[in-house]
């Protein structure tokens, strides 16, 4: 390694955990995070409360690097909302790593010094250039031994029409379309949902949690109705494993979200692709399908359809990516929830994750591509292999330290917003799943 530093795209969960990673190991973290503070992107989705524990949440080096700062680990068998894993970790993981992490700065492109995509000549040599734009306008290049992509996939999420593309009369709707859980302990969001006729679109863990929250609201505020339009054929398995989850409030956002149904609640609508919002002129939207059902009289719709990973500033950069998944060739495989969703996944690490372009990696979130199921845990996997790799220890960069909690239950349910749900439905199930390397589905926190 040359002595610049590695450049971190990100400081979310795993870009931050990369750059402890890379502490440890001696080498030099340069985080680039495009919002105000570390975990920008957790913070918006702060009133959620995770399923994971705390033990699940920090990086080990991470931990260390913390504890040397006389941080204090959360009780480690709570369940933090997204706001407090960023308040009461990733900033003060940030603030731990100092003048690593600056905010404010936007990635804007990643290129070999010099040279475009397809120039051969020094592919192995040269270093990267990292492009970057900061709030206040101002633009640099820095170059990097190497760059780590943890940029997640917020920043993108699935459209409401069911082909991957805007429906008709998306756009115009927009006023009416969140693609986020609304917060409704906020006073404001909370007006806008009570008493109206709300869409949840998607069948993952984001469209569950939504339905517990619109179900109490419905219970309070009079005339509150919900529809819940999925594109598989049934909803059976969209709850999740409940009891044989090995994540138990995984398992039980499933049962709140199925007991809500069963009471009643919401109206569930299945096998609807939409294809078209029209607005009605009284101030409400219809969703037509692509069969021509329709679900009218909305006030709003909840789009809770999946991520994808924004590809656009790695234009210039030579990535392996799955054409399916958008997901490294290696670890597409291995995490397809059309072959296998139980939550389980192979062990992977620098191997998988490696691209034709060296020492460029695209991690955490974002290394799934549009694959669902992602853990943080994962993540932190992933980041310490590759420092490891990076710093010349390929023993440990092989190594497997990679342990997973199922959701238990197979066969395209238990995930995040998986819009390919109705084909993994019908499908295999990870647990009759193909040969592979030694899978990996014990339950246990992320220490090692
Ligand atoms: C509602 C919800 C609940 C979840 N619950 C759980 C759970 O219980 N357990 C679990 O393990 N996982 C959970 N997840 C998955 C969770 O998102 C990941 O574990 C984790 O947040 C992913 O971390 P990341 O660092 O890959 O991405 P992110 O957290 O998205 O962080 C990416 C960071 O990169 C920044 N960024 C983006 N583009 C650029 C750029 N071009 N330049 C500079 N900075 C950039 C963003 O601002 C952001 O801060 C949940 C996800 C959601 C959405």
């Amino acid at each position: 390694m040359s002595d610049l530093p590695v450049v971190v795209v990100g400081a979310g969960p795993i870009g931050l955990a990369a750059a402890a990673e890379l502490r440890e190991r001696g080498l030099t973290p340069l985080v680039f995070e495009r919002g105000p503070a570390a975990g920008a992107a957790v913070a918006q989705w702060n009133h959620v409360r995770l399923f994971s524990r705390w033990s699940e949440l920090v990086d080990p080096a991470a931990q260390r690097l913390l504890t040397a700062a006389g941080w204090t680990h959360p009780d480690p068998e709570a369940y933090p909302t997204g706001s407090q894993w960023a308040s009461d970790y990733l900033v003060p993981l940030a603030d731990a790593l100092g003048d690593a992490v600056q905010p404010n700065t936007e990635v804007v492109g990643v290129a070999r010094r010099g040279r475009d995509r397809i120039v051969d000549a020094g592919r192995d040599t040269e270093p990267l250039s990292v492009h970057i734009r900061r709030t206040d306008g101002t633009e640099d290049r820095i170059l990097a031994s190497a760059v780590i992509d943890a940029s997640g996939t917020w920043g993108a999420p699935n459209p409401l029409g069911s082909e991957g593309l805007p429906a008709a009369g998306e756009h115009a709707a927009a006023a009416r379309i969140s693609y986020r859980v609304p917060d409704l302990d906020d006073p404001q969001v909370r007006a806008e949902y009570a008493g109206k006729h709300t869409v949840i679109a998607g069948a993952g863990h984001s469209a569950l949690t939504a339905i517990v929250a619109l179900a109490s609201l419905a219970a309070d505020a009079p005339g509150t109705r919900i529809t819940w339009a999925v594109r598989r054929a049934g909803v059976g398995t969209a709850f999740g494993g409940g009891d044989e989850d090995q994540l138990p409030a995984r398992g039980a956002l499933g049962l709140r979200a199925k007991k809500a149904v069963d009471d009643g609640l919401l109206q569930v609508v299945t096998g609807f692709r939409t294809a078209t919002v029209e607005s009605d002129g009284d101030g409400q939207i219809a969703l037509v399908s692509d069969a021509g059902q329709r679900i009218d009289a909305v006030d709003q719709v909840v789009a809770l359809t999946g991520f994808r990973p924004d590809l656009s500033w790695l234009s210039e950069i030579r990535l392996g990516l799955d054409p399916v998944l958008q997901a490294p060739v290696e670890l597409a495989p291995l995490i397809d929830p059309n072959v296998h969703s139980c939550g389980t996944v192979y062990p992977h690490g620098v191997r998988e994750l490696t691209h034709p372009e060296p020492n460029v990696y695209v991690v955490g979130m974002k290394s799934y591509g549009r694959a669902p199921t992602f853990l943080a845990m994962t993540g932190y996997e992933q980041v310490r292999s590759i420092a490891a790799h990076l710093a010349g220890d390929h023993e440990a960069a092989n190594r497997v330290e990679l342990v997973l909690p199922e959701t238990g239950v197979c066969g395209g349910a238990g995930v995040f917003d998986d819009p390919n749900a109705d084909t993994a439905e019908g499908g295999g199930g990870c647990c009759g799943a193909p040969a592979a390397p030694e899978l990996v589905t014990l339950a246990s926190p992320s220490g090692r």
